[in-house]
């Protein structure tokens, strides 16, 4: 596999960024998980404009252009011989001085790596994931505003940690005031009364591309939506609930805090929107 950093390809091993880069000394970057899909870049001009709102946020000043960094996530694919894969396209900081400023740094990488992925096997696609709500509460919009993508993910990996430790393969974080933000690294749907519902993002979570997704096919095939606040009740009383992320697609959900969702089972109209997802995902993309 060949990285590419900043307009050069390096191998495997070789690719490599200073330990002054602030993204490896403070979490200080950005980044964006971006799906190929039949040589298709799923969204990719969505994900671009994730990017730059989340370089905004932390007012980090991206020397490329919106097409020039599509050009290069394009063209990884291609010198990498990918028809399906996963992008992980990072920004860092770069190299500056001890010392939180970022002002000291003046040289951003932009860093892309084009592979392969499975991030859960066929098994838990077919009869569900088991998951568990943990202590560790969602990042506040005060402190650091989940809508930003950055290169710090201790909080969701504190959440992670504590899932597993426990046994569980994923875990529901809530906000400060109780209810339902996300998943590790998902949003969360469930399913009530033949309703679909997820919570808005002002509840603490990403603005996820698969979960944008989600919603527009939910439209198309005349799925009753709602968008609201939702509590572990809700979610143990479901009657089907799902994940979504670039990485995961959707996957059911199939138990939580040891209570049964629905009948246990991957629900309806988790499969209907799965399908329909498999089936628009190829089509909806950048050519590379
Ligand atoms: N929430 C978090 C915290 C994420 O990191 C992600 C991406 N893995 C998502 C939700 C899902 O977003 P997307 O569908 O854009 O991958």
């Amino acid at each position: 596999m060949k990285v590419y950093i900043n307009g050069k390809y390096y191998d495997e091993n070789d690719a490599k960024v200073s330990v002054f880069d602030h993204g490896f000394m403070y979490g200080d970057g950005i980044f964006e998980g971006i799906r190929l899909y039949d040589k298709n870049v799923f969204k990719l001009p969505k994900h671009i404009d994730r990017l730059f709102r989340s370089a905004r946020a932390i007012m980090l000043d991206l020397p490329w252009s919106k097409q020039e960094i599509m050009d290069a996530v394009c063209d990884a694919c291609r010198t990498n011989g990918l028809t399906n894969g996963y992008i992980r396209l990072i920004v860092s900081r770069g190299k500056g001085k001890l010392g939180l400023s970022p002002f000291s740094c003046s040289d951003p990488q932009l860093i892309i790596i084009a592979d392969q992925i499975q991030l859960y096997p066929q098994e838990l696609y077919d009869n569900g994931l088991k998951a568990v709500t943990v202590p560790t509460r969602r990042n506040s919009h005060a402190a650091l505003p989940p809508m930003v993508k950055s290169l710090n993910y201790l909080n969701n990996i504190l959440a992670k940690i504590e899932a597993q430790k426990l046994g569980y393969q994923e875990c529901l974080l809530l906000n400060n005031e109780g209810y339902v933000a996300e998943c590790s690294g998902d949003n969360v749907f469930i399913v009530f009364e033949n309703t679909l519902i997820t919570p808005p993002v002002s509840c603490g979570s990403l603005g996820g591309m698969t979960r944008q997704t989600v919603l527009e096919l939910a439209e198309k095939l005349g799925i009753k939506l709602v968008e609201k606040p939702i509590t572990r009740f809700d979610v143990w009383t479901a009657d089907e609930c799902f994940l979504t992320g670039t990485a995961a697609k959707l996957i059911p959900l199939v138990e939580l805090d040891a209570r049964k969702i629905g009948t246990g089972k991957p629900g309806e109209i988790t499969k209907r929107l799965t399908a329909a997802f498999n089936e628009v995902a190829p089509l909806e993309g950048v050519k590379i």
